[in-house]
């Protein structure tokens, strides 16, 4: 059970985090890891219930995702995918972590989607991530490769670097590791746009997800639907996701037998329950890369929102002198926390050291980071006054 909600004004610290979902989490336990002084507000419970983060797959998949997503994310994702264990080693219990590659596989009808597919991949990947990355399967090398789809595709793609965690072993293990770092802990403490201000810390940092929408202009939400089945005797060794025109669709095999399905990408911010339509079509869709999945049992259906920013980038952002933001992690948070996380801390410690102190000591900075691209200063607001 979590503790009850501290009062929102305790103790002063150096870093007040607020939103303890993906991001916010990792930044305030980097952050504390540093000597620093840190204090973490969470609308929800330890355990992140609330966050998109709690329903995510955690697929870390940068190749994959190559298909739709531009060079810079699948460069944040491969650099991350590298990052991941020495992340996860640091932490005080242990998390669910593999590098056993992903299947791309269709049914024949849909082989146009699998020229598209490598066609983007060529595209928007990086050829370090490219190279020995990629490899054609048919036949009975793709039955070796996962014997639990044996005879029911005749042809796939092998991406035998990509990786994935599980997520709620994550959150928990970072929530362990904040108690180990002394982090000031608030769970069950939503903090409004107008509370930040008042923290009690040198610096805020914002890491709400969707939760900071009114605070940052063009945020948005879009919905996913997964659901979450136990199903002893299939025995995939790695994520599989099926290409189709209409009803593209992953399963994410995580430790004893359990599986996370999920498809779709609803634009908005619709967080009520599934509907019949999409369970039935999630499940069938399951059904037909293994009828395995007839005997499952359904443990959770569920819908959450993916914080997106207009460009699908997530951003890193100086909002004025005393706040900063994280956001825009999208369908991505888990393939690229370990290097957006560390680039967020860096841009604190900096600020903290007075690097920023000169008009335009954010913008040399962030030129000469490992990723210029994350980095933006808040556009403010002009006021009443200065409106013509
Ligand atoms: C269905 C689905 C599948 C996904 N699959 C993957 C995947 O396979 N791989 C991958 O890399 N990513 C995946 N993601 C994306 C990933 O979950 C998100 O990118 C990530 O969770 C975003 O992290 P975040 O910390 O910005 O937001 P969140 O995880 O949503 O955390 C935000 C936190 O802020 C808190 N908060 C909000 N408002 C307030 C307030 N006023 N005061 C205090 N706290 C507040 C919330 O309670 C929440 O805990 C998936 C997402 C979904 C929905």
């Amino acid at each position: 059970m979590d503790a009850p909600a501290a009062p929102l004004h305790s103790v002063r610290t150096d870093f007040a985090v607020v939103g303890g979902g993906l991001i916010g989490r990792l930044v305030a336990w980097r952050l504390a890891g540093t000597g620093a002084r840190v204090s973490l507000y969470e609308r929800g419970d330890a355990q992140g219930r609330d966050a998109a983060a709690w329903v995510a797959a955690a697929m870390l998949a940068p190749l994959a995702e190559a298909a739709s997503a531009e060079m810079l994310i699948t460069e944040l994702g491969a650099a991350s995918l590298e990052a991941w264990p020495a992340l996860l080693s640091a932490l005080p219990s242990p998390v669910f972590f593999q590098r056993n590659g992903t299947l791309v596989v269709w049914h024949p009808s849909d082989r146009a989607e699998s020229t598209i597919f490598t066609s983007r991949l060529r595209v928007n990947a990086p050829a370090s991530l490219l190279k020995g990355g990629l490899t054609t399967l048919a036949g009975a090398a793709l039955d070796q490769a996962e014997p639990a789809l044996g005879g029911r595709f005749q042809q796939g793609y092998l991406l035998p670097h990509e990786g994935q965690l599980d997520n709620r072993q994550l959150l928990s293990a970072v929530a362990d590791g904040l108690v180990e770092r002394g982090v000031d802990l608030h769970w069950n403490t939503p903090v409004d746009d107008d509370a930040l201000d008042a923290l009690p810390a040198a610096f805020v940092i914002d890491c709400r997800g969707l939760g900071a929408k009114r605070a940052w202009n063009g945020l948005r939400g879009i919905r996913g639907e997964v659901a979450r089945v136990h199903a002893p005797g299939i025995d995939l060794q790695r994520p599989v996701r099926l290409l189709h025109p209409r009803y593209p669709l992953y399963i994410a095999p995580k430790e004893n037998d359990l599986y996370v399905i999920g498809a779709t990408e609803i634009e908005g911010e619709d967080m009520s329950p599934i509907s019949v339509r999409s369970s039935l079509e999630l499940l069938s869709a399951a059904f037909s890369i293994h009828p395995g999945f007839g005997e499952a049992r359904i443990l959770e259906l569920s819908t959450q929102c993916r914080p997106t920013l207009p460009d699908h980038r997530p951003q890193v952002r100086l909002a004025d002198e005393r706040t900063m933001r994280v956001n825009g992690l999208y369908r991505h948070g888990y393939m690229l926390a370990p290097e957006v996380s560390a680039a967020a801390v860096s841009c604190a410690l900096a600020h903290a050291a007075g690097e920023f102190s000169a008009p335009d000591g954010f913008e040399q900075w962030s030129a000469a980071a490992r990723w210029p691209a994350l980095f933006a200063r808040e556009v403010q607001a002009a006021r009443p006054s200065e409106r013509v």
